[in-house]
């Protein structure tokens, strides 16, 4: 059903007959030097790495699943997502047994009817020795941060990223955070923190684009 409602058209440029060309494969495609490290304004005080920035067929992509919907765009942004973590690993920043969480997003209707759309990609995303744990939600009445000024926006989820209950079971160990993209920090800031007084040792984070 899918297929009769979604437009044949490149999530990335729009270019028709295709659902991701081949140009913007390449555009998003993980360089040897990827994900970078970046400086967000609010500092969740661990590294926070990045695979590219929030422009063109990245941000493009991102935007037709989170509100369009084009769930056939998780596979290659998850794909890009393991790159990453692969990279990370190999670069000994993080290393097994490693808990990938996704960052919470805002629930709207449409994402609850998807399920998240950052923990989808994350488990397309997982690597050898690497466990999604979907422990952190954000509360409902949170704004879009659309918009929003740094101080805003902390302000905005502030207390409102809370730990699944199914998440408080066992001790997390090593964790990176997983996003799909980070603006002002202040989410991965949040959510780094309310994971850290569970004891989990959170030793990076990962997003797809920085804004
Ligand atoms: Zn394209």
């Amino acid at each position: 059903m899918a297929d009769l409602v979604l437009p044949l058209e490149c999530g990335g440029c729009g270019a028709p007959s295709t659902r991701w060309c081949r140009s913007c494969a390449h555009t998003i495609a993980t360089r040897a030097t990827e994900p970078v490290l970046i400086t967000p304004r609010l500092d969740p005080g661990v590294p926070v790495f990045a695979l590219g920035r929030y422009a063109g067929p990245r941000r493009q992509a991102i935007l037709a699943v989170k509100e369009h919907g084009r769930t056939d765009l998780l596979g290659p942004l998850g794909d890009a997502l393991g790159a990453g973590l692969r990279r990370l690993l190999i670069w000994g920043v993080v290393s097994t047994p490693l808990v990938a969480v996704p960052a919470p997003t805002r629930a709207t209707a449409a994402r609850r009817r998807g399920g998240d759309p950052v923990a989808r990609m994350a488990r397309v995303a997982a690597a050898p020795g690497v466990t999604i744990v979907d422990a952190l939600r954000m509360r409902a009445f949170t704004k879009d941060s659309v918009g929003l000024s740094a101080g805003a926006r902390q302000r905005n989820v502030d207390g409102r990223i809370r730990l699944r209950k199914s998440a408080l079971g066992e001790g997390l160990g090593e964790v990176v955070l997983v996003d799909d993209v980070v603006t002002t920090g202040a989410t991965v800031t949040e959510s780094v923190r309310v994971l850290q007084t569970t004891g989990a040792r959170v030793v990076a984070v990962l997003a797809i684009a920085h804004a």
